[in-house]
């Protein structure tokens, strides 16, 4: 219903067809200042304040993403992941734009290699929209590399020659914005080494461009299983019948779906969001597979919850809905150190 109002509102000129074609909605993302200015109801001069967030981390949000918000509600938990805030631009000390250090472990540029059995291939670093609390956000204004496709025979040669590399994951930026005829040219590729058994893509797509996940995008990601997509809603809100619909697509082409959150602060942490996150995904068979503690990340701050707060959600969580909803909880330790699990042990 929030889909339908906000929509009305703020496209209402726009035709079914075209609002449910992926094309038109990348080719109206909101992403200029003065577009923010319509959208939040405020003068320019008023808007121009948000002038050195978006200077410093872009701002991009398609149509439907955007419909979802309920405008009259300043701290809603879709706006807080889509629109700038001031508090990105204060960093607290111990902060860093690469906590985990994924610089350190690239072998081979944007290729990361840090676990002996997986890598880590950032394939773009371009998305749909673009979330507040991401952890690669300082890679958003990286420019395309010159030699771009170069750089991913680069890692195709790089993962032939370790042998001891049976899994690849597609990251980036978010890997299905890549040209068609690109990310299977690089599948292709991966599936004919032979010591590659699997491939895992992490994707928001599902979450903020659901139309994006169509039949010729299934009929080709299927040549290529054993193929998991990994997706990121973080709030009850998002699971639309749109990104149901996408899922199910998914699913239907026999590519498992998983989800990765992120505890925000603001978005989903309490226990009844985060149950309803759960219970929404279990009822679109997506099956939950980690609650990421938020990073030290600069620009992202203002979403972290305090550890505890999660291990309570947690608790409670554990104690009340189905095992087969629950997600791992964990911390990605900074310097590399790979994850740790946040255990919930019981406090009554
Ligand atoms: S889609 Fe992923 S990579 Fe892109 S901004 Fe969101 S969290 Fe970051």
């Amino acid at each position: 219903m929030v889909e339908e109002n906000a929509k009305s509102n703020l496209f209402q000129n726009v035709s079914e067809d075209d609002w449910h074609n992926w094309r038109w909605q990348i080719e109206n993302r909101i992403h200029t200042l003065s577009r923010l200015a319509g959208i939040l109801n405020i003068s320019l001069p008023e808007a121009d304040r948000y002038k050195d967030v978006i200077e410093t981390y872009h701002f991009s949000v398609t149509p439907y993403y955007l419909s979802l918000i309920d405008m009259s509600d300043e701290k809603d938990p879709v706006r807080l992941q889509c629109l700038p805030d001031f508090r990105e631009l204060d960093y607290l000390p111990g902060s860093s734009d690469d906590p985990l250090e994924e610089e350190r472990d690239m072998i081979v540029p944007d290729l990361i290699h840090r676990y002996p059995d997986r890598c880590l291939a950032m394939v773009t670093n371009t998305c749909a929209a673009y979330c507040r609390h991401c952890n690669r956000k300082h890679r958003w204004k990286e420019p395309k590399p010159k030699h771009f496709r170069k750089n991913l025979r680069m890692m195709i040669d790089y993962i032939s020659q370790t042998k001891q590399i049976r899994e690849v994951i597609l990251s980036g930026g978010d890997p299905l914005m890549l040209k068609i005829e690109t990310l299977e040219w690089f599948l292709h590729s991966l599936k004919s080494i032979p010591h590659v058994e699997v491939i895992r893509i992490g994707s928001r797509i599902p979450v903020v461009l659901p139309m994006m996940i169509d039949q010729n995008l299934c009929d080709m990601l299927q040549k290529y299983r054993p193929l998991w997509l990994i997706t990121q809603f973080n709030h009850p809100r998002e699971i639309t019948p749109d990104a149901a619909g996408a899922c199910e697509m998914l699913l239907e082409a026999g590519i498992p779906v998983m989800n990765q959150s992120v505890l925000l602060k603001g978005v989903n942490d309490s226990y009844e969001a985060m149950r309803d996150l759960l219970y929404g995904l279990q009822r679109i068979s997506v099956k939950p597979y980690y609650l990421f503690q938020c990073e030290p990340v600069k620009g992202v701050d203002h979403f972290r919850v305090d550890v505890w707060k999660g291990m309570e959600i947690m608790e409670k969580l554990w104690r009340n809905i189905s095992g087969l909803c629950m997600p791992r909880y964990v911390f990605d330790l900074p310097g590399g150190r790979g994850k740790m699990p946040l255990q919930p042990f019981s406090f009554l």
